[in-house]
């Protein structure tokens, strides 16, 4: 039987069958989870083969697992990377490529409005180490060029970011980074390759919290980076083997079931969101919604021309702010109060106090996080079920 050529393929068509399709010895249409610590080894000579890195087959799950190889495969595959490496989550992949390319003295130039996780690994740890983060605002890709020196190791980006909804254009800092020979790292955890592809706009490393819609639908803690191979054998090699943030061959399948619906859910997180946000818009308790899918969103433009979709998350602050926005949170019947995103189930949360209470205030007033901000992760429930639940909550104001 002739096979599709899956390089001409649409990318949905390779979310589906990119992974490699019928496993040839069982039939199995799924990647079996290959629920193994080790491998046996043919002969000595085979084993001592593979610790020199030569040779095919597995030694360890730590080093890697073959369930674990197919989701890297797929997620190098959908981000139009050479490679990829799997992790245990999202600030394991990010703290792992920051260690491999930062040492003692060194510095990295951010963007100022991350995951409170990583802005406190910024904060907290990575001072003990003597690596120095510099936040900027880089929706003004000057300010990033300005905090460049000759210590400087990486350029990392998220957009859209967390939880503002920024949109830093990926082009114009992929252009400052090259200029300076530094590479630069984007989370792409709010736009999934399927509405953004970074490494195709000049980033050089994309990460992802494949906790969120990689995985989908809440149940899977889980981490990937994605780059060319030289840099994903040093960060296995490195980074996998000795700091040990390993996947679960489990967790790695339910992120290979998960990327097989990936453009469908977005589409239907992005059409709800978009909804949604329209709905708040014209709300009279409502102060302002922000949501990059809105022509009144400050990077409308950008976001259009960088992403095919504007994403799942909608952010607001109602009258009232934040006393105000409890008594939302506190009333919604259907949404739930927790934090995370991404999920099947919509999620509403209050960042100032929840998810980015790593910064101090005066950096949540800087990067614009304001005490009576929203954030909420539209899920797939039918749209207007949601717009009744915000609405009847809205009304206890
Ligand atoms: C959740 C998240 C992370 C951290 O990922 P974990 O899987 O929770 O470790 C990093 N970046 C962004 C944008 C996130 O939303």
């Amino acid at each position: 039987m002739s096979k599709f050529d899956l390089r001409k393929a649409h990318f949905s068509t390779l979310c589906v069958h990119g992974s490699g399709g019928v496993d040839p010895q069982t039939g199995a249409l799924s990647v079996p989870i290959y629920q193994s610590s080790t491998f046996a080894f043919k002969s000595a000579k085979h084993g001592a083969q593979l610790f020199q890195g030569e040779g095919e087959g597995y030694v360890y799950t730590r080093l890697g697992n073959p369930t674990q190889a197919a989701f890297e495969r797929e997620m190098a595959f959908l981000e139009g990377g050479e490679a990829a490496l799997a992790f245990s989550s999202g600030m394991a992949a990010i703290s792992g490529v920051i260690l491999a390319l930062c040492q003692c003295g060194d510095n990295l130039v951010s963007s100022d409005t991350v995951y409170g996780g990583t802005h406190n690994l910024y904060k907290e740890s990575l001072p003990n180490w003597g690596i120095e983060a510099r936040e900027v605002d880089a929706t003004v890709p000057e300010n990033i060029e300005k905090a460049i020196d000759d210590k400087t190791r990486l350029i990392f980006i998220e957009t859209p970011a967390n939880p503002t909804l920024d949109i830093i254009d990926i082009q114009k800092i992929a252009e400052i980074a090259h200029a300076h020979n530094l590479p630069l790292v984007v989370d792409n955890t709010f736009a999934t390759p399927y509405l953004q592809q970074p490494l195709k706009l000049g980033a050089d490393i994309v990460v992802h919290s494949a906790t969120k819609y990689i995985g989908g639908h809440g149940d899977t803690i889980a981490g990937v980076v994605i780059g060319e191979s030289e840099f994903i054998d040093e960060l296995r090699a490195k980074i996998l083997r000795d700091i040990g943030g390993v996947i679960s061959p489990l967790n790695a399948w339910l992120l290979l079931r998960g990327l097989k619906t990936l453009p469908v859910r977005m589409d239907r997180h992005c059409s709800n969101a978009m909804e949604i946000a329209k709905f708040l818009t014209f709300h009279p308790k409502v102060n302002w919604v922000r949501y990059p899918g809105l022509t009144t969103h400050p990077h409308h433009e950008l976001a259009r021309k960088q992403m095919r979709n504007f994403g799942g998350i909608v952010t607001f602050e109602v009258k009232g702010g934040r006393k105000a926005g409890e008594k939302v949170m506190d009333n919604v019947t259907l949404i739930t109060l927790a934090v995370s995103l991404g999920d099947c189930d919509s999620l509403i949360e209050h960042p100032a106090s929840m998810t980015h209470s790593t910064y101090s205030t005066e950096e949540l007033a800087k990067v614009g996080i304001t005490e009576g901000l929203i954030r909420l992760s539209v899920g797939l429930e039918d749209p207007q079920d949601l717009i009744e639940d915000l609405k009847q909550a809205l009304s206890k104001i």
